[in-house]
């Protein structure tokens, strides 16, 4: 038997949703796994990330939004053949996006101070162990070479599992011009 594709996901600016598509492959995950090994995953392992392995292919939820996913995304990139921006934070920016609309200072003001659920009577914003937050968000394309993109929020199961299983198997993907979103 050939040897099994070498396979990772991480998620950066995003919300792990995309993660629940990759989870809801249901009996596809079979087909999946008789070609690939997931080698690195949040949600599968505790690998540190100087130890993540070489791999095949890189599956990525999130775009950039602070110093910590650039970090990681450049890091993880020289340890992946083939990079998959995966989900419409990946490919676009998403919803985090919406961020774009204010500047880093306003942000920060109102998630630690303004914001209705929180409780900071001293209106202290933390800066250490806290990522820095780059000036705006950007899509995971515009930090490092992505090879492929697959939009959605998140993308549908169905599909993403039939791309992956296209791409293990060494065709070409062609999604779908419709709706990719799950929901
Ligand atoms: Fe979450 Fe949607 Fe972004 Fe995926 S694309 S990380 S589901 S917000």
């Amino acid at each position: 038997m050939a040897d099994k594709a070498k396979v990772g996901t991480m998620w950066l600016g995003g919300c792990s949703g995309c993660h629940l598509s990759i989870a809801d492959f249901h009996e596809s995950l079979l087909d999946v796994l008789e070609l690939a090994q997931f080698e690195f995953s949040p949600v599968l392992c505790d690998t540190k990330y100087d130890e993540v392995p070489e791999l095949d292919v890189l599956i990525v939820e999130g775009g950039i939004r602070n110093e910590e996913n650039r970090e990681l995304a450049e890091m993880l990139r020289e340890k992946a053949g083939l990079v998959i921006a995966y989900g419409t934070c990946a490919a676009y920016g998403g919803i985090p996006g919406l961020g774009n609309l204010h500047t880093v200072e306003e942000l920060t003001t109102e998630g630690y101070i303004n914001s209705c659920s929180t409780v900071n009577p001293e209106g202290i914003i933390p800066n250490e162990d806290v990522p820095t937050l780059e000036s705006r968000v950007r899509p995971l394309g515009e930090a490092i070479q992505v090879d492929l993109l697959i939009p959605g929020c998140p993308p549908k199961s169905d599909v993403v599992a039939e791309a992956i299983l296209t791409l293990l198997n060494g065709g070409t993907i062609e999604l779908p011009t419709t709706n990719l979103c799950e929901v």
